[in-house]
């Protein structure tokens, strides 16, 4: 985090840069960060093309910092993940996920499918699928609107493991979309033995998409993959008119980026939904 300048832990004296001393500052940080209910979640919508409705959303944590304000993930969840940290706080996230959707729906906010990060740390730590039926049963969440988003190298990392781990949480009924697609080295054949419903087009491809044709060619490729395999092709980070043309004109399904929302605080997602829905 130091060496990205003007992150949220700058503030740590010095002196303290050894890395051990200031991974364990940031842990204890983090830890307290969890037990004072610090962390929330915003949700940013996905739109389905062919309806131009919202058809879910993301939810991405986000850290209330008391004195430094809403922290992104990128300043916390890398040395959440090498602390282990990320176990304890994804069990947060799943519950508070969970929960949200259960609240909008008692509240009548037409509420679609949510999707929640995963960190390879969970695929290895404990009982996942445990866990998912658990949530899913304190929650009373109905399992299909449960998306599940686990990134390319992480599903590539122990791929036997990773792949009975997935079986059993598609046997509970959740889906499961592949992240950050394309910036991994997954082949085809590999692709083909993972129960995966969506891929999701990495915002790397999609950034330079009308301007540098080798992405043109990397999204549309994927679009075309997605589609063999019966998959739904999402595109992430989508800030223009121009990307959502193309996209459209590729046949991708779902787009999701600033373009339409950035991630939204729980209340102001509930009340985009209720516009999309006309009431
Ligand atoms: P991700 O899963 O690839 O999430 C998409 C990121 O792209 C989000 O950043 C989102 O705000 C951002 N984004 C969406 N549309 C646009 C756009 O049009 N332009 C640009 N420039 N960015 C866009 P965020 O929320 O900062 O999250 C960053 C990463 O942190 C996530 O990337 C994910 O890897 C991780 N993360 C976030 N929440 C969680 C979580 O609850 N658990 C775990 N394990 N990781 C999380
Ligand atoms: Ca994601
Ligand atoms: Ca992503
Ligand atoms: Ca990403």
């Amino acid at each position: 985090a130091k060496q990205e300048g003007g992150g949220v832990f700058s503030f740590y004296a010095p002196e303290m840069n050894q890395r051990a001393m200031e991974t364990m500052e940031i842990e204890s940080a983090l830890r307290l960060a969890l037990e004072r209910g610090e962390f929330t979640l915003y949700y940013q919508p996905k739109v389905d093309l062919a309806s131009g409705r919202i058809s879910g959303c993301e939810a991405l944590i986000r850290w209330l910092h008391p004195r430094r304000g809403v922290v992104a993930p990128a300043d916390f969840i890398p040395l959440a993940e090498e602390t282990g940290l990320i176990v304890p706080i994804g069990t947060w996230v799943l519950k508070e996920a969970c929960r949200q959707v259960r609240a909008w729906q008692a509240e009548g906010v037409p509420i679609a499918n949510v999707a929640v990060n995963l960190s390879a740390r969970q695929f290895r730590t404990g009982d996942l699928p445990g866990l998912v039926r658990e949530v899913l049963g304190e929650t009373g969440l109905d399992p299909h609107l449960l998306e599940l988003e686990m990134t390319e190298s992480m599903v590539m990392a122990d791929h036997a493991q990773v792949v009975a781990v997935m079986e059993e949480l598609t046997a509970i009924g959740v889906r499961l979309s592949l992240d950050d697609f394309g910036t991994g080295y997954s082949s085809f054949a590999h692709l083909s033995h993972f129960p995966i419903n969506h891929l999701k087009i990495d915002r790397s491809f999609i950034k330079q998409i009308v301007t540098d044709p080798n992405s043109a060619t990397i999204a549309t490729s994927i679009i075309a993959m997605a589609h063999r395999m019966r998959l739904k092709a999402i595109a992430e980070g989508v800030e223009t008119e121009a990307q959502l043309a193309y996209l459209r004109k590729q046949g991708c399904d779902e787009i999701q980026g600033y373009l339409l929302s950035r991630p939204l605080p729980a209340s102001e997602y509930a009340a985009l939904v209720r516009r999309d829905a006309g009431f």
